[in-house]
């Protein structure tokens, strides 16, 4: 972690943090089990129970250098801003913002970014079949009045 990460607020259910601009991305380091700059994950730092997920900056001209699977976590890449190939089992596609993708657990995978600029994504990692619900199913209305604080900066 580095010291953009700012956390900045939690509570009983609740835990808020500052990462940065995606474009500062590119100062978080990770050593272990591989090295990667531009990857920052949040399981921990916001105590994720049931995914992890990482904010990635992906240089110009970078390729991973390995192929990857997954043991139990189905994974989810958005893609918000760049542009780059994505391989799935051998079979390539291009990748830009707004592309998103499911890649089941056995899918090996792999991905580069063969442009002249930046490519940013966020990838979310789930346990595969542990989702019970989906879309709104799961979420209840509260019905109590909604009160805001006075905006401090008028
Ligand atoms: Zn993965």
């Amino acid at each position: 972690m580095s010291l953009l990460f700012d956390r900045m607020v939690q509570g009983k259910n609740f835990m808020a943090a500052h990462v940065g601009k995606w474009e500062d991305l590119s100062q978080y380091k990770m050593t272990s089990p591989f090295k990667a700059y531009g990857k920052v994950f949040l399981k921990e730092e916001l105590q994720c129970t049931g995914m992890e997920v990482s904010l990635n900056v992906f240089p110009a001209g970078a390729s991973m250098p390995f192929h990857h699977k997954h043991k139990e976590n189905e994974e989810l890449y958005i893609f918000v801003k760049g542009e780059g190939q994505f391989q799935i089992d051998g079979e390539t596609f291009e990748v830009r913002e707004g592309t998103v993708i499911r890649v089941a657990t056995e899918g090996v995978r792999t991905w580069r970014n063969h442009s002249s600029e930046n490519l940013y994504f966020i990838c979310i990692q789930a346990k595969a079949n542990s989702l019970v619900t989906g879309m709104t199913e799961d979420g209840v209305v509260i019905d109590q009045p909604i009160n805001w604080l006075e905006d401090e900066k008028s």
